[in-house]
């Protein structure tokens, strides 16, 4: 049967979506629960076939593995939604975990083991390789529906045991608050994307003063 979301046929192709901005693959991922502090937050992961093109979108799996999952998603649904299912947790433990870290909190017990269960389950995958002179971990062949949790779970790792941990930030848009690393030189980014929450908020300020300025001159 073919993977549909509320009765509509789920397509492969489609234009890029998914907004990369968190500058480490794990963000991008916690980000892809959109307005997550509003009363509607926005599920990015609809679909398997979505986890599959965060996947195509953030390099971690190739177009090849990509079309093969689609066409297996297709012919077994229930183990795509179960891998689906798993993306999720592993989402949401990433976020409990980081977003403790950004409020200056103790990481919640229960979230980091969970995590660790996925960092551990995406070291069986992989393997160092090296090229170069340097190495650097490789995953096999993304044939498991599970194949995208690996380097998304080997991000999170990395990132939580770097100095860089200090640089993640949420957003300064209190409606958006998306996670991104601030690698700038001053470390003084606010804005998950300039263009987008940076450019908003200007124009809140200018709105806003403008209006003052209004009620000042009645
Ligand atoms: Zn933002």
């Amino acid at each position: 049967m073919a993977e549909t979301y509320c009765g509509k046929k789920i397509q492969r192709r489609r234009p890029p979506r998914f907004e990369l901005t968190g500058g480490a693959v794990c963000l991008d991922f916690v980000n892809t629960l959109d307005d997550r502090y509003t009363n509607e937050p926005k599920e990015l992961l609809k679909t398997y076939i979505d986890l599959a093109r965060f996947g195509e979108d953030t390099g971690i799996l190739r177009t090849r593995e990509v079309d093969q999952l689609f066409t297996r998603s297709q012919t077994s649904p229930e183990e795509a939604k179960r891998a689906l299912t798993a993306a999720i947790e592993l989402r949401e433990v990433m976020y409990a975990v980081l977003w403790a870290i950004v409020n200056k909190k103790t990481a919640p017990r229960s979230a980091l083991m969970t995590l660790n269960q996925f960092v551990q389950e995406a070291a069986q995958h992989a393997q160092l390789v090296e090229t170069n002179g340097r190495f650097e971990w490789k995953f096999e062949e993304a044939l498991s529906f599970d194949a995208p949790l690996w380097p998304i779970a080997r991000s999170a790792a990395d990132l939580l045991a770097s100095d860089q941990l200090a640089f993640v930030r949420p957003c300064a848009a209190r409606t958006c608050l998306w996670l991104f690393l601030d690698t700038s030189k001053n470390h003084r980014r606010r804005w998950c994307d300039m263009t987008k929450c940076g450019n908003r908020a200007k124009f809140q300020r200018f709105y806003t003063r403008k209006k003052t300025r209004m009620k000042e001159q009645r």
